[in-house]
């Protein structure tokens, strides 16, 4: 007797651009081979979700500049190291003699700065809601401790003002998000339930594994098919209506919101966190202020326009030529969670042939 036939292609009697928000999900999606289970005239397109990706060269550029400070020691999350600014990179300072160090919680920069007070340690903070409650509770623990070397350069984002900015930009049309899980566990729905009123756009919360992408994929089909717009939740396991209460207390506690520089965004309004005043001597920019030259994108880079989802990576000229993970020219091929990384990592051939009418909207 044979096997029932398991159908796992989705379903919409519409066409629709669909933006994955976060960089995990375009791994998965790639991975897992989604994408060739949407419907014709469905495509997906990547979002500014990877935080090392939106970071604008000039806060790569301010990094490298305090890790040449003397008596500096500059803490970062292994994925900043080889993102080009104007000059240099952080493993490119390493390299030349900079104490740079890769860290896998800002709690490790607080012992560096606890067992050698006459350095001064900077934590390089880069990083959505998901990274700012951690280097919030360093911030804390550096006080408690009544450290007097430790601080944070904050280029922190928030996931909500860049949905809307995007939906505000005139070059990109997007009929629905797939938001991210690990974002949205932290702020909860409500920020979504906004955005799909304002907007009349659709928003599915949705997890990272296969059976988690597909159901988060068709509930966004089923709104766009039924004419709806709202805030749904399919990665219920993890994401509570209202969030994490405690991340949003610790959070609000250390920062506040200030307008932010987005790679590809620009500036948009309320989109970081800048320490508070109360907690000015752990900020990097205020104890170590720095000076850059003018900074520049790496030439022939289109990373900004694949981050608001207005070209396929596959597109970019310098794609799986003189862009290669072994040699990354800008940061979407750096990233662990870059769209460029995925799409060469598990990129579909087909890809290249899609017409850039049919995303440029
Ligand atoms: S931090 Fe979490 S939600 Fe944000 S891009 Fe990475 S995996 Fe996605
Ligand atoms: S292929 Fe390279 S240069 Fe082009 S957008 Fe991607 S990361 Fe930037």
């Amino acid at each position: 007797m044979s096997e029932p036939a398991t159908d796992l292609s989705l379903r919409c009697s519409r066409p629709a651009n669909l933006m994955e928000v976060c960089g995990t999900h375009s791994h998965a999606l790639a991975r897992y081979g989604i994408k060739q289970l949407l419907p014709s005239g469905v495509r997906m397109l990547s979002g500014p979700g990877c935080p090392v990706c939106v970071t604008p060269t000039r806060d790569i550029d301010l990094l490298v500049a305090l890790a040449r400070h003397e008596g500096v020691t500059l803490c970062t999350f292994g994925d900043m190291m080889r993102v080009p600014g104007t000059r240099s990179s952080l493993s490119l300072e390493r390299a030349i003699g900079a104490d740079v160090r890769v860290v896998y919680s800002p709690m490790e920069a607080v012992e560096y700065a606890s067992a050698d007070q006459a350095r001064q340690v900077v934590f390089a903070g880069v990083g959505f809601e998901t990274t700012a409650p951690m280097v919030a509770v360093s911030v804390l623990a550096a006080a408690e401790a009544g450290l007097t070397n430790y601080s944070v350069l904050s280029a922190h984002k928030t996931v909500p003002p860049a949905l809307s900015a995007l939906m505000e930009a005139d070059d990109v049309r997007i009929d629905g998000f797939l938001c991210p899980g690990h974002v949205s566990a932290v702020i909860g729905m409500q920020p979504y339930e906004a955005i799909a009123a304002r907007y009349r756009v659709p928003c599915v919360v949705a997890g990272f594994e296969a059976t988690d992408l597909l159901r988060g994929l068709q509930m966004l089909l089923d709104q766009i098919d039924a004419g709806k717009a709202c805030a749904e939740n399919a990665y219920e396991r993890s994401v509570r209506p209202e969030g994490n209460l405690h991340a949003q207390t610790v959070m609000a506690e250390v920062f506040e919101p200030c307008d932010s520089e987005w790679r590809g965004l620009g500036r948009i309004p309320d989109s970081g966190l800048r320490l508070r005043s109360k907690y000015a001597c752990f900020d990097a920019s205020v104890r170590c202020p720095m000076v850059v030259e003018a900074s520049q994108d790496p030439p022939g880079c289109r990373c900004g326009e694949v981050l608001r989802g207005a070209l396929l990576p596959e597109e970019c000229p310098l794609f799986a030529s003189d862009c290669t993970p072994a040699a990354p020219v800008g940061p979407c091929m750096v990233s662990t969670e870059g769209a460029c990384a995925a799409a060469y990592r598990y990129g579909d051939p087909t890809e290249v042939q899609v017409p850039a009418e049919a995303h440029n909207v």
